[in-house]
C-alpha cells in the first residue's frame, strides 16, 4: 500500500538519488542555464531528510508530503524551489488525511502538476519539468492500478525529459538561449524523472 512507511521510503529514495546524481543535474543546467539545479536540489533534500526524522511516528502521507513542500520552499530556492514546493503543497492538499494514496495517487499526482502549471505558466512543449509531468499524469491515468500507475508514470516522465532535447526553451533561464538551447536536456525535467522514478521503486 501507498501508505505512510512508502512515503516516508520514496522522498528518502529522492534524496539519496539527487545526492548521487547532483553533479549530473547541475551539469545539464550548466548547459542551458546557470548550474545549479543539482546543488539546488541536494540542498533542500538534505534538509527534508533531516525534517522527516523529526516528524511525528503516526504522520500521514499528507503531512509528509506537506513537510517537503514546505522545507523545499524555505530550502530551494531558484525556480525549481516554488515549483516543487508547490507541486508538494498541492499533491499533500489531495492527499488529505488518508491512510493511503492508493485510491488518490492519479489525483495527487494531477494535483502536483496543476499547480506547477499554475505557479510556472508553462505549457507542454515549452522545455520545462512540464514536459516531464503532463505525460506521467496521463500514463498514470490510464493506467489500472497504483502501482502500474507509479511504473507508467516513471517511464513516462523519463521518455518526456529525453523528448525536451529537441526542443527551444518559452520558459525559464533557458529560454533566453533561443535555438542554442537545441540538443540539451531540460535539467527540471530530469530531476522530476528521478523523483517518479523513485517513487515506482519504493
Ligand atoms: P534556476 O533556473 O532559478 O537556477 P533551477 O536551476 O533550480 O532554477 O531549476 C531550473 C528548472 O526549473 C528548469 O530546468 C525547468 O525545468 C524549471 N522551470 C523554470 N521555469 C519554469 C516555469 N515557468 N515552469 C515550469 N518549470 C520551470
Ligand atoms: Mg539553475
Ligand atoms: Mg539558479
Amino acid at each position: 500500500a501507498l501508505d505512510a512507511d512508502w512515503t516516508r521510503r520514496w522522498i528518502a529514495l529522492v534524496a539519496d538519488r539527487i545526492a548521487e546524481r547532483k553533479a549530473e543535474l547541475s551539469h545539464l543546467d550548466r548547459d542551458i542555464g546557470d548550474g545549479d539545479h543539482g546543488e539546488n536540489l541536494d540542498r533542500g533534500f538534505t534538509a527534508v531528510r533531516s525534517r522527516l526524522a523529526d516528524l511525528d511516528a503516526d504522520a500521514t502521507p499528507g503531512a509528509i508530503l506537506k513537510l517537503v513542500a514546505t522545507t523545499l520552499i524555505s530550502t530551494v530556492g531558484g525556480a525549481s524551489g516554488p515549483l516543487y514546493g508547490t507541486a508538494f503543497l498541492k499533491a499533500a492538499m489531495a492527499a488529505g488525511d488518508a491512510a493511503t494514496l492508493d485510491d488518490d495517487l492519479v489525483a495527487v499526482l494531477a494535483a502536483a502538476r496543476d499547480g506547477i502549471v499554475a505557479r510556472g505558466k508553462a505549457e507542454p512543449g515549452d522545455k520545462t519539468m512540464v514536459d516531464a509531468w503532463t505525460p506521467a499524469v496521463d500514463a498514470a491515468a490510464a493506467a489500472p492500478d497504483a502501482v502500474a500507475a507509479l511504473a507508467a508514470a516513471a517511464d513516462a516522465a523519463e521518455a518526456g525529459a529525453k523528448a525536451t532535447e529537441p526542443l527551444v526553451a518559452r520558459k525559464g533561464r533557458a529560454s533566453y538561449l533561443g535555438e542554442r538551447a537545441i540538443g540539451h536536456r531540460d535539467p527540471g525535467s530530469e530531476s522530476t524523472a528521478l523523483i517518479l522514478r523513485a517513487a515506482a521503486d519504493a
